[in-house]
């Protein structure tokens, strides 16, 4: 999953990266108005952490601008203690839900869990494909009742196919959401990542889609098939 952090506060905004990238995000940052609508108009991101004020163009109008333009990633708004007025027009523009400044990095965190959940159609926290669970709030993952420990990397890949559990998703799309913008990306690594995956879970719960991608679906009753 990947996030685009716009604030220009250069304090939080380190907060911010450290505690998302701890928490599994790939992340991108823009300290002003202008280049954080540049990236959300033209990279995928899975979440939106805007704050309001901010120079060059304001959150509010870089918000409106995105679902103008037809972008429905979630926006989550950084709003001002007591700014009724500011969280009224943040909403009317587009946002999806705020946190009001000084907050907790724990519930800034909790609540772009239930965001990007909710996008992908899940209402739960813990996600289950099978024998395979995967604890988005404490990053746990399980097969059959055993922890089983993924690297960084492995772990943003199972996130990403369990909140698109069903669909196929492409190898590029996978690489797009699994590392932020200055990353040097090569999608053959993603290769490398679900074979690691699929030794790891022991399960076939990830299918290739030849020419397209991915597809993680719960295994078929008496195991994989012969053909
Ligand atoms: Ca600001």
């Amino acid at each position: 999953m990947r996030i685009l952090v716009i604030e220009d506060d250069p304090d939080l905004s380190r907060q911010m990266k450290a505690a998302l990238t701890g928490a599994g995000y790939a992340v991108d940052h823009a300290g002003d108005g202008e280049e954080g609508h540049y990236l959300g108009d033209t990279e995928p991101y899975d979440a939106v952490v805007l704050d309001l004020g901010l120079p060059v163009m304001d959150g509010a109008s870089v918000l409106r601008n995105w679902r103008q333009a037809g972008k429905t990633m979630p926006v989550l708004i950084l709003t001002a203690r007591d700014g009724w007025s500011e969280k009224v027009s943040g909403f009317d523009a587009g946002a999806d839900d705020y946190v009001t400044k000084p907050f907790r990095m724990e519930e800034l965190l909790a609540r772009l869990r239930a965001l990007i959940r909710r996008a992908a159609g899940h209402a739960t926290p813990v996600m289950e494909c099978g024998p395979v669970k995967l604890d988005t709030a404490t990053s746990r993952v399980e097969v059959g009742g055993q922890t089983v420990k993924l690297t960084a990397q492995e772990f943003k890949v199972l996130a990403y196919l369990m909140h698109h559990r069903d669909k196929v998703v492409s190898r590029t799309q996978l690489t797009e959401h699994i590392y932020d913008q200055d990353f040097d990306r090569d999608s053959n690594t993603i290769e490398v990542f679900i074979g690691r995956l699929r030794k790891k879970l022991g399960v076939d719960v990830i299918e290739t889609v030849r020419g397209l991608g991915y597809r993680l679906s719960e295994p078929a009753a008496g195991g994989p098939s012969a053909g």
